[in-house]
């Protein structure tokens, strides 16, 4: 059987001596491996597509269970990405993030449209309020959302010191949650993200951080490129 997906390579692994494997993101059948035969070889047409970052439209054969790429044509390649090492890690969290929250049939479309949208900004130079935006998209679209509002217990807006609970990924007063410690600023690139706006440098980047943070006790796996990505932004932090 085939198919045809747009699709986001997530990951690509060097397979034998002419082949690859990637990971692809698609909007059909959400998270899928497929091998492309031949790609090494100099000259391969499909070279391109199995790089990552790849955003395409892909051509997909799938024969007892396995999935062969025969075919794509690009939509965006982001190479801008490759020139700024910080842009670079900002998209490795986000495919490293679509990696990891995407369970076995999980549907692929949101995942897919908010994760180009993030590559998209990145690449136009644009920093950590994408990636504050996408995480905040993809963990909710896990099932992990993130709020900042009202404070549920006393139903007004937190201000100064305060907490975030990570049970159920809302800010609240210093002294009405157990959660963990976070800064106004923090809350306020959050709040800002969730609608739509920008956040402060540094609340952006405490922002990553609490999310880093959040997305580790949700998933018990570790987003390994964000702390990379952390310490280029801002080599102190
Ligand atoms: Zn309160």
């Amino acid at each position: 059987m085939e198919f045809k997906t747009d699709a986001l390579v997530l990951r690509s692994a060097d397979y034998g001596e002419n082949d690859r494997i990637v990971t692809l993101l698609t909007a059909e059948k959400g998270k899928i491996s497929a091998a492309m035969k031949g790609v090494k070889k100099a000259g391969a047409k499909l070279n391109f597509a199995s790089q990552p970052f790849c955003f395409a439209e892909y051509v997909i054969t799938e024969k007892s269970g396995r999935h062969t790429v025969t075919g794509a044509a690009l939509h965006d390649g982001f190479f801008a990405l490759r020139e700024d090492i910080a842009a670079l890690y900002g998209a490795a969290c986000v495919t490293q993030a679509c990696d990891m929250l995407l369970y076995e049939g999980m549907a692929g479309e949101k995942l897919l449209v908010a994760a180009v949208r993030a590559l998209g900004t990145l690449s136009e130079g644009v920093g950590a309020g994408a990636v504050v935006r996408f995480l905040i998209e993809a963990l909710s679209l896990a099932g992990y959302p993130v709020e900042a509002d009202v404070c549920p217990v006393c139903k007004k807006t937190p201000a100064g010191r305060m907490k975030f609970d990570m049970d159920l990924g809302i800010f609240t007063c210093n002294d009405h949650s157990d959660g963990v410690p976070a800064s106004e600023s923090t809350y306020r690139s959050i709040r800002a993200a969730l609608h739509g706006g920008e956040g402060s440098d540094d609340g952006n980047l405490r922002a990553l951080r609490l999310l880093g943070v959040y997305f580790a006790e949700k998933t018990e796996t570790e987003l390994k490129a964000l702390g990379e990505y952390l310490r280029l932004l801002h080599p102190l932090f």
